[in-house]
């Protein structure tokens, strides 16, 4: 069996940092499931597409064409129907629309058998909400990361400023907030750990450190 090492978590736990981080050290592939979400979010809406239509919803989770290009460790260029869609996929706005399309069953099992072609020797590390619980039940490593809703809004505003995407903090944790709720709440792969989880709260840890935690539980 291939390995794979699941971390979920709400936004701004630190998932995606230390996922390629883990990724980066153990020689992994990498998904961030979070951005499959938000590329359909964002092709529904350059398309019109009325969000309380879900079979048009479902239809473009299976036909938007989103290629990670993953050159160097950085954070990869990710293409939304042939466009260079990596900065508009970060905002918030993009966040807000792939929690709504999130929310509906059939989007999530369009996209089940996109995320599990990720996992291809030597091992994958699978960043995202329901990663342990829904697309990798068998995974044999299995992380949940916490950290404060202040943190994580403080975090994503230092992701988003040093982009040069102008936010306000304190609208930013209540968008954060609102977006939890919402992924924690709903009927569907609701935000919660696996049974079989590791819990991690990162609140006030370094990403170093972090980093070195979930390495240790991996077997060698
Ligand atoms: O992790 P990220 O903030 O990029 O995810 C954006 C949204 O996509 C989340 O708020 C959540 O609603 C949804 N999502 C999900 N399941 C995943 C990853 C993301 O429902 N595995």
């Amino acid at each position: 069996v291939i390995p794979a090492l699941t971390i979920d978590g709400p936004s701004g736990s630190g998932k995606g940092t230390i996922s390629r981080a883990v990724a980066g050290r153990l020689g992994w592939h990498y998904l961030d499931s979070g951005a499959l979400y938000r590329a359909v979010g964002l092709a529904a809406g350059w398309a019109d597409i009325d969000f309380s239509d879900h079979g048009a919803l479902v239809r473009c989770a299976f036909d938007t064409a989103i290629v990670f290009e993953t050159a160097g460790t950085d954070e990869p260029r990710v293409l939304v129907n042939g466009t260079d869609a990596t900065a508009e996929l970060r905002t918030e706005t993009t966040g807000a629309a792939a929690s709504a399309i999130a929310a509906i069953p059939e989007v999530r099992t369009a996209l089940r058998d996109r995320q599990r072609a990720f996992r291809q020797p030597p091992g994958l590390v699978a960043d995202g909400r329901d990663m342990g619980t829904v697309i990798f039940p068998d995974a044999q490593i299995k992380v949940f990361l916490t950290a404060s809703a202040e943190e994580r809004a403080g975090r994503r505003y230092k992701q988003l400023s040093e982009k040069g995407v102008s936010v306000m903090l304190d609208g930013l944790l209540r968008e954060i907030l609102a977006r939890d709720a919402r992924d924690a709440q709903r009927a569907v792969a609701p935000l919660k750990p696996a049974d079989d989880a590791v819990v991690i709260d990162t609140t006030g840890t370094p990403v170093d450190a972090v980093v070195e935690r979930v390495l240790d539980l991996v077997p060698a």
